[in-house]
């Protein structure tokens, strides 16, 4: 029986031989697992060491080979069941409740974090929309309570770009379909523009408010503006769904994370974004085990190193 709650989760993963057939069920749909040097399928199961020997080249391979969870001394359990909170939680899950839910320290929980934010990551780039679609775009401003940190604290997070030093942030949502959300330089034209045709099909309906960025955006779309200082909702044409998603993405970086640095934000949009898109809804309805899942088969061919994350040369655990 496949979990469907946290507490079924845990438990069922608490079993090395459950994690490792779950991993490898989605790595490799088809149950044949892959050898990572030479591709072949016929090979020997190392019962002792839980490890394939491939019959052609020899080499033996885990679960873990070419995943995120790669070189880490965690034991899967832990990181299955990080998986499924960060999979699940809405408004996210910091690295110190992770830290004490699994008896792990805080810097081992942050850096798995990072690595399954990063298999959250949309793994497509088909665009939003397209004919007979209704596309809402936006942006935001993430950040700020600058007032409250020291001064080389400030420095070294903010490049002011914004209004207080805040982030601007872009998404594209297709009503009925899926967000897509990056962190952009400045909301101005030049930027926003070159977003909206990288993620938007033409012949979208686009709806904007009257900022004057979104002016000229060209006649492959069918742009039309709902002026927020005006009203905010005028028939089809407001901006309603992506201002659900900013409070839910604000709710989880304001409470849920202490502190967001600018490096790092993409990867928390990431994390919003995939619970969003995967929301479900009364008539497509989707349990926590599927998210997790949905996660999982995507955790192969991403590695990121803890050098990449911090620019550190050193392994946190
Ligand atoms: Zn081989």
């Amino acid at each position: 029986m496949k979990p469907k709650t946290l507490q079924e989760a845990i438990k069922f993963f608490s079993d090395e031989m459950n994690c490792i057939n779950t991993v490898a069920s989605l790595r490799w749909p088809d149950g044949k697992p892959t050898c990572p040097s030479c591709e072949k399928q016929d090979h020997y199961w190392l019962a002792t060491q839980k490890r394939w020997k491939c019959k052609e080249c020899w080499k033996q391979f885990s679960v873990k080979v070419n995943t995120i969870f790669e070189d880490s001394p965690l034991p899967l359990s832990k990181w299955l069941a990080a998986l499924w909170m960060v999979a699940n939680c809405k408004n996210g899950i910091s690295s110190y409740e992770v830290a004490r839910d699994l008896g792990i320290t805080q810097k081992s929980a942050w850096f798995m974090l990072h690595r399954i934010r990063l298999a959250m990551q949309k793994g497509s780039f088909v665009k939003l929309g397209g004919s007979g679609s209704e596309v809402e775009v936006d942006e935001t401003f993430i950040g700020g309570k600058a007032r409250n940190m020291h001064l080389s604290e400030k420095t070294r997070r903010i490049t002011s770009t914004g209004p207080k030093g805040k982030q601007p942030v872009w998404a594209a949502l297709e009503r009925g379909g899926e967000v897509v959300c990056e962190v952009v330089p400045t909301n101005r034209k030049k930027h926003i523009h070159p977003a909206i045709k990288k993620h938007v099909a033409p012949e979208s309906a686009l709806y904007s408010d009257a900022l004057l960025t979104y002016q000229g955006i060209g006649s492959e779309y069918a742009h039309q503006v709902i002026d927020h200082a005006v009203a905010y909702v005028n028939g089809r044409v407001h901006t309603n769904g992506l201002e659900n998603f900013w409070s839910l993405l604000k709710r989880s970086i304001g409470g849920t994370y202490v502190s967001v640095e600018q490096f790092h934000l993409f990867r928390y949009l990431d994390e919003q974004s995939f619970r969003f898109n995967n929301r479900g809804a009364r008539k497509n309805p989707i349990h926590d085990g599927q998210r997790f899942e949905k996660v999982l088969a995507q955790v192969s061919g991403k590695r990121v190193t803890y050098a990449d994350l911090t620019g550190k040369d050193a392994t946190p655990f």
